[in-house]
């Protein structure tokens, strides 16, 4: 019996880390926390706003430094912004960075801080204009994902999609969104489908 239930907990604990499983995956899907972060969120549809509002912040910290990284820090991220609550970022002042530049958990680097706050501001533009970030975000596309089938290492670090909202996010004030910082934007929040080809994944979305 003590067996039994012990088989199925160790079984249970292997479903969930998917660490152990034959699935093939995207080729940059290695050790626990990206495999999870592959499986579960990479590519998603997302139309929530202040989880689109997380991933740009997220995406533009990363600039430089590989996504592991933030994904590591991300819970900090998330205590240290407010949950990524827009109303509050933007209204951080002079003291509140100082206190940001200062927390270990998070990337401590000025400019993408203050780029954060001022974000903050323009995504609250956008919203006030649109009636919705997801509404402005998702025209970039046409509203629907664009499925691609690259095979591994061919997919591009930008497109035509991610330089037109590159160049409308930087009118509108927003920071660290250059283009390759849009595309990475894009394939997390699942408004292009990169998976590879031979993975799992590319055919569920
Ligand atoms: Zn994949």
């Amino acid at each position: 019996m003590v067996t039994r239930l012990n088989w199925l907990l160790q079984k249970g604990l292997n479903d969930m880390t998917a660490a152990n499983d034959s699935k093939t995956r995207c080729s940059w899907a290695n050790g626990e926390l990206y495999i999870e972060y592959h499986d579960k969120e990479w590519g998603v549809p997302v139309h929530d706003d202040r989880h689109l509002f997380e991933m740009l912040i997220l995406e533009g910290a990363q600039a430089g430094l590989s996504w592991i990284t933030i994904l590591k820090k991300r819970d900090n991220y998330r205590r240290a912004f407010d949950n990524f609550d827009a109303r509050k970022i933007a209204r951080y002042d002079a003291r509140k960075v100082q206190k940001l530049l200062a927390d270990p958990g998070i990337v401590r680097n000025k400019l993408k801080v203050n780029a954060a706050v001022q974000n903050a501001k323009a995504f609250l533009a956008v919203q006030k204009e649109f009636g919705s970030f997801d509404k402005y975000i998702w025209q970039f596309v046409g509203g629907q994902p664009i499925v691609n089938s690259w095979k591994k290492g061919q997919t591009p670090a930008r497109t035509k999609e991610s330089d037109a909202m590159s160049k409308d996010l930087l009118k509108r004030g927003f920071k660290f969104v250059g283009s390759t910082i849009c595309y990475a934007f894009m394939q997390a929040v699942g408004m292009v489908n990169d998976h590879a080809v031979d993975c799992f994944l590319h055919k569920k979305f």
